[in-house]
């Protein structure tokens, strides 16, 4: 707190706290926040002010206690300031903070790879290190299409990407992206993508999206010079699951007409789903893996693109020929040393294990949710559940937002897609905490949905 604001604390010899009103009050004046209509935030919205987060739960500048529902943004897999995590962060800022990764090598990073090559789906040899979710796509966009572009396929210049895909922020990322919602203002500039409708519903509906796949390959498929999708489950699409048979038929297909698969396991990634990929359900490897969010136990941004033999020897020869891409914070030692304990403790902790029963009383639960009147549909896979509230949907339906309020009151931060109320806690939630999740989504959703019907 600078210029004397009045109510400025100091706690200590550590820095000046400002209290909760202070904090919003200056929140309000500069921060513009993501994914947010600042004109109705700044004159409506009491924002959870969070000073604390340990485990599965956020503590506010009241001292109460909030269930973290979606693992601040589907990244704190392990929960929050996991302690080996918090040492781990520790010991490493003791003896290297950061070194520019370009021609210079450091243990952090250099293990990682390694560990990350030997978890990986097979075939996966090599690591690009980048910021976030965003950018890892976006490396894996720009890898697949300066491959064609220098070895002898310049008229491979296309994507092709789902309905309703995620994949980030990023102008390129946008561009893969099918909500929207979100492209709309940038259609202008995007690149050319080809999207596809997956097969979220089972029957003639399903036959129709590998019918659609099949054909775009055929008339496309000398064209396309990448395949990019979310595996099994479209997330800020709003927690849709797919045929994992979709994955085998986009493997068979980008093998005979040689277009790279990309799998964006940014969300899907370590466990998500229930196996550490999502491309496990399946049985298919990807050419190209992109990892964020859990990557790092959602400690520090922090991703990876993992690529294949045959792309990385693409980038040998000339210098021209380089990758000339390259984030000055890419293979970041903190980050580094806290995604190599993430590997660890998923090993140590048996964190897929543990997750099982967890995962099955979520399943439990949403299915119970399923058959409330005020309830289109649910479903669930791995350490995610979903519902939709009946009425209108899409990213801008209020329904979801009558939820988290009434959640808040409860306890639990549910921060929900438009009409689709979702949970994504951390893995290794404890039981009781779980327990108590649910009972506060389903009090809640209950609350909701009888005034709904
Ligand atoms: N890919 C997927 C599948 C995602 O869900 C997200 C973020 N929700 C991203 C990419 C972008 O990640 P980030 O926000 O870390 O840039």
């Amino acid at each position: 707190m600078s210029r004397g604001d009045p109510g400025a604390r100091r706690d200590g010899a550590g820095p000046a706290r400002a209290s909760r009103e202070e904090i919003v009050a200056i929140d309000k004046r500069r921060v513009w926040h993501p994914y947010t209509e600042m004109g109705r935030y700044r004159a409506e919205v009491d924002p959870l002010v969070v000073v604390e987060a340990q485990g599965s739960r956020l503590r506010d500048a009241d001292g109460r206690s909030y269930l973290d529902g979606n693992a601040s943004w589907w990244s704190s897999l392990l929960g929050h300031g996991h302690p080996r995590l918090v040492r781990a962060l520790a010991r490493q800022s003791e003896t290297l903070c950061h070194a520019a990764l370009a021609g210079i090598a450091h243990e952090p990073a250099a293990l990682l790879a390694e560990e990350l090559c030997r978890v990986a789906p097979p075939g996966l040899e090599h690591v690009f290190f980048g910021d976030d979710g965003s950018t890892a796509v976006e490396i894996a966009m720009k890898l697949c299409l300066q491959y064609w572009a220098q070895n002898g396929a310049r008229e491979r210049n296309r994507l092709a990407a789902l309905e309703g895909a995620f994949h980030g922020e990023t102008l390129g990322a946008t561009a893969l992206g099918g909500v929207e919602l979100f492209r709309r203002p940038f259609a202008p500039v995007l690149a050319p993508v080809v999207h596809l409708p997956p097969p979220r519903e089972p029957g003639a509906a399903a036959e129709q999206c590998f019918e659609r796949l099949t054909r775009c390959f055929r008339e496309q498929g000398e064209r396309l010079a990448a395949l990019v999708l979310e595996p099994v489950v479209q997330g800020a699409a709003g927690m849709y699951f797919y045929d994992p048979e979709y994955l085998r038929l986009a493997r068979r297909l980008c093998d005979e007409y040689a277009v790279f698969l990309v799998f964006d396991e940014v969300f899907s990634g370590y466990g998500r789903t229930g196996p550490m990929w999502a491309a496990e359900h399946a049985g298919v490897s990807p050419d190209l893996l992109c990892l964020a969010k859990g990557f790092t136990g959602g400690m520090l941004p922090m991703s990876a693109t993992l690529v294949g033999t045959r792309l990385f020897e693409g980038f040998l020869g000339s210098p021209e020929r380089a990758f000339y891409y390259g984030h000055t914070f890419c293979g970041n030692p903190l980050g580094a040393a806290v995604a190599r304990e993430v590997l660890r403790i998923f090993e140590q902790e048996k964190i897929l294990e543990l997750a099982r029963p967890k995962a099955a009383r979520i399943a439990e639960c949403f299915a119970e949710l399923g058959r409330l009147p005020g309830v289109s549909r649910a479903r669930s896979l791995g350490m995610i559940g979903a519902l939709d509230l009946a009425g209108p949907d899409g990213y801008l339906a209020g329904a979801g937002w009558r939820v988290y309020e009434r959640a808040r009151a409860r306890g639990a931060y549910l921060r929900p897609l438009g009409n689709v109320v979702y949970v994504t806690p951390s893995l290794n939630i404890p039981d009781a905490d779980l327990a108590e999740l649910l009972a506060i989504v389903s009090e809640s959703v209950a609350e909701v949905a009888a005034g709904a019907a």
